[in-house]
């Protein structure tokens, strides 16, 4: 089956509210496969997050992963500071986000839907969400750096939101431009 294609911004469905994954959907062949292609588009890109209407389905659908591989580019001390770190393939559907205390942090974020720029984005440090898997079993994940970013990224996906309505606007770049400043471009989402 060939992957579904990712939606770039200027798509009605990036702006949109997506639905909640209905009761009947979950444990079916039909979420199975959505969140196989979800995984593997996101795998190919390669990115750290994708929500399912960055392929086109409005549904509160997200999947996320960091691997090792994505971030060899980063030294020690960028690792440290991001306070990046691999975690396994999680699936959440349905997920509502709660942001533990005041601690921010502003870095670098591009998206697979806005591909070849990034801009500085400050985010919540340490968030918990809560949802369900696609078994329909509720999961809650608390987490903070890295992981806390790519989750507040994938679940401002699904209320329409992208990272250039909440970036420091004068720091948009072109990913060449950071590059050619020694900067990493980060994984997209
Ligand atoms: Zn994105």
């Amino acid at each position: 089956m060939p992957l579904p294609p990712i939606v770039h911004a200027g798509d009605p469905v990036l702006r949109a509210v997506a639905a909640p994954v209905p009761p009947e959907l979950f444990g079916t062949t039909r979420l199975r496969q959505l969140v196989a292609s979800m995984t593997e588009v996101m795998r190919q890109a390669p990115g750290v997050g994708l929500a399912a209407p960055q392929i086109g389905v409005g549904l509160a659908l997200v999947v996320l992963e960091d691997a090792e591989a994505l971030m060899a580019r980063l030294s020690p001390e960028e690792r440290a500071a991001r306070g990046r770190a691999a975690f396994p393939l999680t699936v959440i559907a349905n997920p509502v986000l709660e942001v533990h205390g005041a601690e921010r942090a502003t870095f670098f974020e591009g998206c697979l839907s806005v591909p070849g720029y990034m801009a500085l984005v400050e985010r919540a440090l340490d968030v918990e969400v809560t949802g369900l898997d696609e078994l329909g079993a509720p999961v809650t994940w608390r987490v903070s750096g890295w992981p806390a970013r790519i989750l507040q990224h994938e679940v401002d996906h699904l209320a329409g939101t992208l990272y250039v309505d909440r970036m420091i606007t004068r720091t948009f770049s072109a990913n060449g431009q950071l590059q050619a400043r020694g900067m990493a471009a980060p994984a997209g989402k």
